[in-house]
């Protein structure tokens, strides 16, 4: 049960210094303005952990799952391979817990640039789709927990006031609305 593993009370008691400890020497969270930001919700045996630990070296990041025993592996995969490569790996850790109940223990509001929810249990039977990791229920906490991109990217604090156009608006009490469109792959062309 939940009872067996610890949960920090809040996102600023997650000690970093255990996931990180060459980035984070000392107890706590020296660094604050360095903060996990990718998260991998059951990451399983936590491969593609592995995979972004060094396709992002400047990001932490964390899986979170909620089997002891494949969460003891995971950290032991990572022990080993910052063992065999000194000096990498060091931005990746893992977490037993329940994904379900506790987000909101490790991340501030706004804080995770991306979330991973890769093969989910799906659950078939219907008395277990409150298992699903992925429900209307927790779409809010998952919201909650995740940047704003666009707010975070500074080319959209551009938009408005770059360009002359934009300032001839401003100067002029004006007001604009930016769009900003995402494109999607039509699945019928090529
Ligand atoms: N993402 C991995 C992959 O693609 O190989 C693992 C997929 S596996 C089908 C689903 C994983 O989610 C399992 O390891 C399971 O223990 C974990 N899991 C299920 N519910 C969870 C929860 N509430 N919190 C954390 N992990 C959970």
């Amino acid at each position: 049960s939940d009872s067996h593993f610890p949960v920090p009370i809040s996102p600023s008691h997650v000690d970093y210094s255990l996931h990180y400890p060459q980035l984070f020497p000392s107890s706590g969270q020296a660094d604050s303005s360095k903060k996990i930001q990718f998260a991998d919700v059951g990451c399983g045996f936590g491969g593609l952990l592995i995979s972004l630990s060094t396709l992002f070296p400047e990001t932490l990041m964390i899986g979170m799952e909620l089997r002891d025993k494949v969460t003891e592996y995971v950290k032991e995969r990572i022990l080993s391979l910052r063992v065999a490569n000194p000096g990498k790996y060091q931005n990746v850790s893992v977490v037993r817990t329940n994904s379900m109940k506790y987000i909101p223990n490790y991340f501030e509001k706004g804080q995770l640039s991306k979330m991973f929810f890769l093969f989910p249990d799906p659950h078939f039977k219907e008395k277990n789709h409150r298992r699903r990791v992925i429900s209307p229920f927790l779409l809010d906490e998952y919201a909650y927990v995740l940047e704003v991109e666009l707010e975070a990217d500074p080319v959209v604090k551009l938009l408005c006031s770059a360009t002359e156009e934009g300032q001839k608006v401003a100067r002029n009490g004006g007001q604009t609305f930016q769009a900003v469109f995402r494109r999607i792959a039509p699945s019928d062309q090529t």
